[in-house]
């Protein structure tokens, strides 16, 4: 029975990515389609259903799962939180390295040998913040050079640097004509930190999200928009400071489409240039 709802339902041209199973419910008497949390879809159907009937229910149903995964992968977007304890990963420029607790270390954070060695805190608390400062500190050197060498092919000054946590952004520009970066930023790959100082920079020259300013972004990065799709997914991951088991985490809502923290697929063109800074 079921092998012929599957064959059935297999044909009515579901995204080959979309993940569903069929059940049949003997208290059923329509199909009905749900996403469960692992965002796979259920299709539930009463006894003696006509496969092609089940079919024709899910194609009709297609834009509905379509806005339901949507939905369901916005929800899981999460930013992780992390333990200190050895073997714990952080990333750093786009790669991944290990913890490493120290008893004697001149430093109190640093990359070492592959490892990002810690020296043993008071707390857990204590050396997760010392490893978000040194994120700030590595990330103000690094943003700065960037910024710097920018600056003049973009033709805009170059400005100092500040970091800040900029909660749901990764970056701002100041009526002062500086720029501050999320602590959180270096985090990311170097090509996608590009991308958040062209943007920040291309600001100095024009406020808004207007096409002059997008033109200045493409002339500067040609695959800005690819940048920003990839930007947008992985910056929903980046540790944003929360410790496990003790803070949980801090819930955060975008202000600013492109440069969410927590990108959100899906917002209009307009709500973006009316909610970024
Ligand atoms: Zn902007």
């Amino acid at each position: 029975m079921t092998d012929s709802l599957d064959t059935a339902v297999a044909a009515a041209g579901l995204p080959a990515h979309w993940s569903w199973r069929v059940q049949v419910r003997p208290r059923r008497r329509t199909v009905g389609l749900d996403v469960l949390p692992d965002g796979s879809i259920l299709i539930a159907v009463p006894p003696g259903a006509r496969p092609a009937d089940v079919a024709a229910v899910v194609r009709s149903r297609r834009l509905w799962l379509a806005t339901a995964l949507k939905r369901r992968a916005d929800l899981s977007a999460e930013h992780p939180a992390k333990e200190l304890v050895d073997g714990e990963g952080f990333e750093y420029l786009g790669r991944r390295y290990q913890l490493k607790l120290v008893d004697d270390l001149n430093a109190l954070v640093k990359l070492h040998g592959g490892a990002l060695v810690v020296r043993r805190p008071g707390t857990d608390q204590e050396g997760l913040a010392a490893i978000a400062q040194w994120y700030g500190s590595r990330g103000r050197r690094w943003l700065s050079g960037r910024a710097g060498a920018w600056a003049g092919r973009i033709g805009a000054g170059v400005p100092s640097v500040r970091i800040d946590d900029l909660g749901t952004r990764w970056g701002l520009r100041n009526r002062d004509g500086s720029v501050t970066f999320h602590w959180a930023a270096i985090q990311l790959p170097a090509d996608l930190l590009d991308l958040v100082v062209v943007h920040e920079l291309v600001h100095l020259l024009v406020s808004h999200h207007n096409d002059e300013f997008r033109r200045r972004l493409l002339l500067a990065l040609p695959d800005a928009a690819e940048l920003e799709a990839r930007l947008a997914q992985v910056g929903r991951h980046v540790w944003l400071g929360a410790a496990r088991g003790e803070w949980g985490h801090a819930a955060v809502a975008p202000r600013c489409g492109e440069f969410a923290v927590s990108g959100q697929h899906g917002q209009s063109a307009r709500h973006r240039r009316a909610t970024c800074g």
